[in-house]
This record gives C-alpha cells, sequence and structure tokens, in this order.
C-alpha cells in the first residue's frame, strides 16, 4: 500500500522518579494518503504519546525514542528539532481536545492562523489573510470576515475548535493528528465536527490519525483502526472487520461496554474490570492478562508467560486460536 506515514517498532520510554516508564513498547502501523487511521484505546495505553512522538513533541531530555516513523520518506525519530519545527504546522498539524492549547488568548485568531502561514509559505499578509478568511469559511465560522478580528474567547467552544481546525488545514497539512478532539464538546457540535473533518478530508486529500477512548466515534470517522493496550498495539484491521468481528478480548470489551444507539432500554454496561497496569512495571505475557476473562481457555501459562506477537494485516496479538477468536465472540460477545 501506498503508506505515507510508517511507524516500526516504536519504544518511547520515560524517566521518572519511580523508575523507567515505557510508554510505547515496539508499535507498528502505516498510515496511507487521504485515510483516517483511528487509535482507541483507555488512558495511558500510548495513544497520545505515540502521537506526541511523531511530531517531535515529547520532551527529549527526559524521553527517549527508539525505532522508525517515516514520514513521506523523511525519517522522524533523527530529525533535528529544526526540521521537525518545519515540518510541523507545515506538513503535519494537530487538533487537540482543548482548543486553548493551540491557540493563545492574547492575540487574535486571525493573527494566529496567519502567521504559521507566513512563516513556512512565506506569503505575504494580505495572501495570509485571505487564506485565513477562506479556512474560516469552510470550516463554517459564520461572518468569517469580522470574526477574524476576534480573540478565541469571543467564540463559543465548538467555534473555538472549528478556529483549531481551520488553524491546522491552512498550511494544506499532509498528516493531521486529532487527539479526541470532541470530547469536549457536546452532542451535536462533536457530530458535525466529525463530518466537518470527513468532508475536509474528502477535500484535501491528507492522512489522518484520529485519537480517542470513544469506539462509537471512531466508527464514524476512521477506515482502519488499530486498538492500543499499554503501549502496544493488541488488534488491527479495518474499522468495518474490527466492529463486526473483533479478535482481541480486549476489544471485546470496549465494544460491550458501548453505549448502543440501537437499545431501547438502558442497557446495563460492561465496564472491563480492573484497571489498566502500571507502565513502570507492565505484566508479564500479554499486558491484557490480569484483566483476560479468557486466559484459561489458552493452555499452560502461555498468557502469562509469552507476550502475543501482533501479525500482519488484519491481525489480534493474543493466544487463542483463530477459531476460538470466532466462536467466543460470536457466542458470548456479540451485541444480541
Ligand atoms: Fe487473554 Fe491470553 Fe489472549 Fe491475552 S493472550 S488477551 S490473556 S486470552
Ligand atoms: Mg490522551
Amino acid at each position: 500500500p501506498d503508506s505515507f506515514l510508517s511507524v516500526r517498532d516504536l519504544k518511547v520510554r520515560f524517566s521518572t522518579e519511580d523508575g523507567i516508564v515505557k510508554a510505547v513498547d515496539g508499535l507498528s502501523f502505516d498510515v496511507e494518503r487521504g485515510k483516517t487511521l483511528g487509535i482507541v484505546g483507555e488512558s495511558g495505553s500510548g495513544k497520545s504519546v505515540t502521537n506526541l512522538t511523531i511530531l517531535g513533541l515529547h520532551n527529549p531530555r527526559t524521553s527517549t525514542v527508539e525505532g522508525e516513523i517515516v514520514l513521506d520518506g523523511k525519517e522522524l525519530v533523527t530529525a533535528t528539532e529544526r526540521e521537525l519545527e518545519r515540518l510541523r504546522g507545515n506538513k503535519m498539524a494537530m487538533i487537540f481536545q482543548d482548543p486553548l492549547t493551540a491557540l493563545s488568548p492574547f492575540y487574535t485568531v486571525g493573527r494566529q492562523l496567519s502567521e504559521p502561514y507566513m512563516k513556512h509559505k512565506g506569503a505575504s499578509k494580505k495572501e495570509a489573510k485571505d487564506r485565513a478568511i477562506e479556512m474560516l469559511t469552510k470550516v463554517g465560522i459564520p461572518q468569517p470576515k469580522m470574526r477574524f478580528d476576534d480573540y478565541p474567547h469571543q467564540f463559543s467552544g465548538g467555534m473555538r475548535q472549528r478556529a483549531m481546525i481551520a488553524m491546522a488545514l491552512m498550511c494544506d497539512p499532509d498528516l493531521l493528528i486529532a487527539d479526541e478532539p470532541t470530547t469536549a464538546l457536546d452532542v451535536t457540535v462533536q457530530a458535525q465536527i466529525l463530518d466537518l473533518l470527513k468532508d475536509l478530508q474528502q477535500e484535501f486529500g491528507s492522512a489522518i490519525i484520529f485519537i480517542t477512548h470513544d469506539l462509537g466515534v471512531i466508527s464514524h470517522v476512521a477506515d482502519d483502526l488499530l486498538v492500543m493496550y499499554a503501549g502496544r498495539a493488541v488488534e488491527r484491521g479495518s474499522v468495518r472487520e474490527v466492529m463486526r468481528e473483533p479478535k482481541h478480548p480486549y476489544t471485546w470489551g470496549l465494544l460491550s461496554s458501548m453505549p448502543r444507539l440501537d437499545s431501547s432500554v438502558d442497557e446495563a454496561l460492561e465496564p472491563i474490570p480492573g484497571s489498566p497496569p502500571s507502565l513502570l512495571n507492565p505484566p508479564s505475557g500479554c499486558p491484557f492478562h490480569p484483566r483476560c476473562a479468557f486466559r484459561d481457555q489458552v493452555p499452560g501459562t502461555l498468557c502469562s508467560d509469552t507476550r502475543p506477537p501482533l501479525g500482519e494485516g488484519r491481525a489480534a496479538a493474543c493466544h487463542l486460536t483463530a477459531e476460538q477468536k470466532q466462536t467466543i465472540f460470536i457466542d458470548k460477545i456479540q451485541p444480541r
């Protein structure tokens, strides 16, 4: 496949007072041009760290990065801060959960959109302003010419989110990373923003990484899905395949704790028992084994001794046999 971003055996470690945290532990994935990869997992699964590392926004003094991140032929792990700075906002851009991490309260929205464009594209003030108004229009800000001179606090939450998307799109990035971009918004605005992202992707053809803890959200926006647990990928496939026939017990847990739109009664949600493991001292073998209800179906102590590999393509890192993965899901887990 025409892989635009390729991540291979990525390992990110942090030194803390208590020891080394293995935040990302041998992660590989690809994103194609014009496609959206959803990365789903609980907080602390390594999804945000992975993406900050791609952007080169990790702190080099407290973290070490191993492995390969190749964006359009350019290796990022070994890139200099200068090179990364040139790529950020130009070739790659980020949309955060909280627009106020990206938008400064001290400058007008228009100025914050224009300046990076002037810097990265060598555009004049006038060109940058025209482009900013064009982008504000595209993301659905009413009266963009007037709004250009507003400060972020003069925008509503949903409008700030739109302004941040406009800012991310200013330089026509090839890779857009969205980290829980709609979590703070009410459901209606959330749906509008997701639709907007989809439309803009069609228009701009960028690759998107969409990070969330919410499988429901991801099923609307992503083409492919990576399920992360304890700094590793535990399942990969197209969204359709993973949602219809998930193969990893952790994904089963995520799916059965998901509110169902089609249910008329308030079904009791079944949260995954236990909590995510400490990455200071991750479990041996399969990282999910302390919480897994199916490990007694695997012979011996394989689950607690041996790390299950994630194969290529459509795959789940689990010692259950292919047949078990299918029958257990269909008999026990599949939503009725
Ligand atoms: Fe559960 Fe074992 Fe599969 Fe891990 S490898 S998810 S513990 S069955
Ligand atoms: Mg996060």
